[in-house]
């Protein structure tokens, strides 16, 4: 199976997380349409057809999209989907863009997996990290995404400001609770460009 990734970066996405700055992380300076397509054009020229494949967005809240921009993004992998190139489709959004509107587009359109951006289940540390949602949106999220058949995914994160040891403990033990079906970790890196690294460039 291969993952083909476009980065969408920022694309729907309203926030300023402390440490995100998915331009610099992606690379991809146009979250446009155009630049999807390009990034799927390369992948097919280097990959062979299957579907194990599956074809991901992310880098932005995909959700977070106007509805008609998420359909013009999602009909790039539907020509991909009916010539067989790749069988499924996984995206990364946050947990205060889920709702029942939104899964019925994806449902449509060939998307297996959700991925969360969940970071962390501790009110101080998402506040700190200024995530703009809470813990408590989290499992509601879960619970609709597997009530529509999708496998989720949570991304968590290790090294945020106000996070203790004992805070992932409690994180991991919530996480586990909510049974996703898959978990990512990130370490938190002080990318130029964030309002993280102008707190760690005046010694903060
Ligand atoms: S919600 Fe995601 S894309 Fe938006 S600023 Fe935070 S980490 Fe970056």
């Amino acid at each position: 199976m291969s993952i083909l990734p476009i980065f969408i970066p920022h694309a729907g996405c309203p926030h300023q997380c402390v440490f995100c700055n998915q331009k610099t992380i992606s690379g991809q300076k146009l979250a446009a349409v155009a630049a999807a397509k390009e990034q799927l054009m390369r992948w097919r020229s280097w990959l062979q057809p299957s579907v194990g494949n599956e074809a991901a967005f992310y880098g932005g809240s995909f959700t977070g999209l106007p509805l008609e921009l998420q359909e013009e993004l999602l009909a790039l992998t539907d020509a991909l989907l009916a010539e067989g190139f790749i069988g499924s489709v996984r995206l990364s959004t946050r947990p205060d863009y889920i709702d029942e509107e939104r899964l019925q587009l994806l449902q449509q359109h060939g998307v297996r997996l959700v991925e969360l951006g969940v970071q962390s289940l501790d009110d101080r540390v998402l506040a700190a990290a200024e995530r703009g949602h809470t813990a408590a949106q989290v499992a509601p999220a879960v619970a609709l995404l597997k009530r529509f058949g999708f496998q989720v995914g949570l991304q968590l994160m290790v090294g945020m400001p106000e996070q203790s040891f004992a805070s992932v403990q409690e994180t991991v033990r919530k996480a586990i609770e909510m049974h996703p079906d898959v978990a990512r970790i990130y370490p938190l890196l002080v990318i130029k460009g964030t309002p993280l690294a102008a707190d760690y460039a005046a010694g903060r």
